[in-house]
């Protein structure tokens, strides 16, 4: 049966459409950390950082359900929903990051946050990192180096290596990162291009998750600064609690964006995203670009996003993030003396990376094993994914609610894996 589904989905979605896995999984439904197929097995999740919640969480469900049986339109009039939400959200933020815009997706929202800086800066130049991915709108993916052969980077762009805490000190990162920035603005510079931003993950994610050390962002943000340009953190995925540290990525860095983009958890399913910004940012924009978004921040969208946000304070998501990803890369270390391929555990909360190689002491990457790794995990029932510039980083990003029982079935699913390899 699932061999005539993908026959029609090839078919009707075409080839750029892909899936995960060389035998798809065919989900029928989602609880908490575990994702169900159609035959009835039972999967742990922690790949999705969608569902930060866990899947269909009732709060969320019933927020939705409630809303929609009610009201929901565009953004054009007048409706309590979306500023209760507005002002619940900032308040998650530091106090200069007082406004919110809304759209549906995390691209538009860096695609916005681009229209408003090189409006605001009137300057067109972009840096961003080598293998960074902002979305897929045409303006963004000319900044998403990791969309690869099919996109060309804009005339406008520069891109810098992000941290890589595998392959250097902590002190020569908290130096380099802020030196390649500023090499980049003089070099667009030297092209006769003025910088209206740096737009960075807070945590690197396509690059290969680093978190880098703490307050490294910061000698780059000065830099941008500097040079007139506007200061972007991509939070689309460590926002929202995931890196345990703090609500947002930003926050362990000590800077001060000027607009930050959110999306993915934000809803827990329901699709939305937007910008957090400084009022000065868009206090010219607004009212000569005139901003519309039919479906950013509708009825549904502020109860389903409010729902998230109380939430993950009722249910102290961010401290579980906190406690368990710890126990997670713990409990990943500790697999690092019986199996040379894991080179490296890193992350923040329930954002982790192992990097996994051919030669430990050569660092040398390994993305056939990785793939092993990925299919093995799914073959014992257990759902993670690949990333890095060389595809060798697991990528781990669990639901928040993931507990230390949850954490041991992913260890444990791990080496068993591993000793079969
Ligand atoms: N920024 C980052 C860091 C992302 O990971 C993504 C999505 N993977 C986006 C932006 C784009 O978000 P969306 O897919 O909602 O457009």
């Amino acid at each position: 049966a699932d061999r005539a589904l993908i026959a029609r989905r090839e078919k009707v979605l075409g080839p750029a459409y892909r899936l995960f896995y060389e035998k798809p999984l065919h989900l029928v439904r989602g609880e908490g950390v575990f994702l169900y197929d159609a035959a009835g097995e039972t999967y742990l999740d922690a790949y999705n950082n969608v569902a930060s919640l866990g899947h269909c969480h009732p709060r969320v469900v019933e927020a939705i359900n409630a809303q929609t049986a009610v009201l929901n339109t565009h953004t054009r009039y007048l409706h309590e929903g979306i500023v209760d939400y507005a002002e619940a959200l900032t308040a998650t933020f530091p106090e200069t990051l007082s406004q919110a815009m809304f759209t549906c997706t995390g691209s538009e929202a860096n695609d916005l946050a681009v229209r408003i800086a090189r409006f605001v800066t009137g300057g067109t130049g972009i840096i961003a990192t080598d293998l960074a991915y902002h979305g897929l709108t045409s303006a963004v993916a000319e900044f998403s180096p990791s969309l690869g052969e099919a996109v060309t980077l804009g005339p406008h762009v520069r891109t810098v290596p992000a941290p890589d805490s595998y392959r250097h000190a902590p002190d020569v990162m908290m130096e380099k990162f802020g030196r390649d920035v500023q090499a980049a603005i003089d070099d667009l510079k030297r092209h006769g291009i003025k910088p209206a931003i740096l737009i960075t993950d807070t945590i690197f994610s396509s690059d290969g998750i680093f978190a880098g050390p703490k307050g490294f962002l910061k000698p780059a943000v000065d830099a941008i600064h500097a040079a007139g340009g506007l200061f972007v953190a991509d939070e689309v995925q460590p926002g929202f609690g995931r890196t345990g540290e703090a609500m947002w990525g930003f926050e362990r860095h000590g800077v001060q964006p000027d607009m930050v983009t959110i999306g993915k958890p934000m809803g827990n399913g329901y699709p939305m995203a937007g910008i957090v910004l400084r009022p000065e940012v868009v206090a010219e924009f607004g009212p000569r670009a005139r901003y519309f978004n039919t479906f950013g921040g509708n009825p549904v969208a502020a109860a389903a996003g409010k729902a998230v946000l109380d939430t993950i304070r009722e249910e102290g998501l961010q401290e579980n993030a906190l406690e368990v990803g710890r126990y997670l890369r713990e409990g990943l270390e500790s697999l690092t003396d019986r199996y040379h391929a894991i080179g490296d555990v890193r992350g923040s909360g329930l954002f982790v990376g192992v990097e996994i190689v051919a030669d430990p002491a050569a660092k040398s990457p390994d993305a056939t094993l990785t793939t092993r790794i990925v299919n093995g995990l799914r073959e014992r029932r257990i759902l993670i994914s690949a990333s890095g510039p060389r595809a060798n980083v697991l990528k781990i990003r669990p639901p928040l609610v993931f507990s230390r029982e949850n954490a041991d079935m992913l260890v444990d699913g791990l080496a068993d894996v591993l000793k079969t390899l």
